[in-house]
């Protein structure tokens, strides 16, 4: 026997991991990863190479089906997936859709997941208003108007719907009409991690370009990929900001 077989075979032998077998899976009551299906799991008891065939026909279905959920037609919408979290997803939106020079974004916030956004701004050194409304009601259409009527002109507003911090959700429909109709260059981008798949959302009467959701919440599918649907008009826009979005599509 080679060293190098020994070594993996003692390496092997030596990982003992009987917690696997001996304890039953937890109930997860967390608002995500939660607990996933037996059906789920025993989807992925088969390895698939990357560029196999049936690899990339799973991964057309899938974003077909999500654009079907989302009640959309598929010449106007497409899906991106990526390999990461939730807030992975909304940094990518961020990143990829605000010009780099001059592109401002306003945030509605009324909750944690609001404050996220503009942390990853800040972070991303994308220029960034916060407009704020208390964490126990929802953010008023009337005050935002107001805002968008008299303020910057924005390359992206951006809300959540859920907000999964308190449950409170936010009326997206007449925010995505009032952005449209003051300012009709900005991308409406909405947070819908924890209400996309349980709580209906019309994309079109909301005049949404992007929305974000990942695996893990309503669908309780496995945690570690996120999904964007997004208006193909916008997503071309993005072409040469940067090209983490763009490159999957491609
Ligand atoms: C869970 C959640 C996120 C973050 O998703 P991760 O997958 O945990 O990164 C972002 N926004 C909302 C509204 C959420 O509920």
């Amino acid at each position: 026997m080679s060293f190098i077989s020994h070594l993996a075979q003692r390496t092997w032998t030596s990982v003992k991991m009987p917690f696997i077998k001996t304890n039953p899976d937890k109930k997860l009551f967390t608002p995500g990863p939660l607990s996933c299906s037996q059906s789920v799991k025993e989807a992925m008891l088969r390895d698939l190479g990357s560029r196999d065939e049936e690899f990339l026909n799973i991964i057309k279905l899938i974003r077909q089906k999500l654009v079907d959920i989302g009640e959309v037609p598929p010449e106007e919408f497409t899906t991106v997936l990526l390999q990461g979290c939730g807030t992975y997803a909304i940094e990518a939106v961020f990143q990829t859709s605000t010009p780099r020079c001059g592109g401002r974004v306003l945030i509605l916030s009324n909750g944690a997941y609001g404050q996220r956004m503009k942390k990853i701004c800040d972070i991303s050194s994308i220029p960034c208003d916060i407009f704020e409304f208390p964490e126990d009601s929802a953010v008023e259409v009337a005050k935002v108007k107001e805002q968008l009527r008299k303020g910057d002109q924005y390359a992206v507003v951006a809300v959540v719907h859920c907000e999964t911090s308190t449950g409170v959700i936010n009326p997206i429909e007449e925010l995505g009409q009032a952005v449209k109709h003051y300012q009709p260059q900005a991308a409406f981008f909405v947070d819908a991690m924890s209400s996309f798949g349980a709580v209906p959302i019309r994309i079109q009467n909301g005049h949404i370009d992007y929305l974000v959701s990942s695996a893990n919440k309503c669908f309780q599918g496995v945690p570690g990929f996120s999904y964007i649907i997004a208006r193909k008009s916008e997503l071309l826009k993005c072409r040469g900001i940067f090209l983490l979005l763009f490159k999957i599509i491609l």
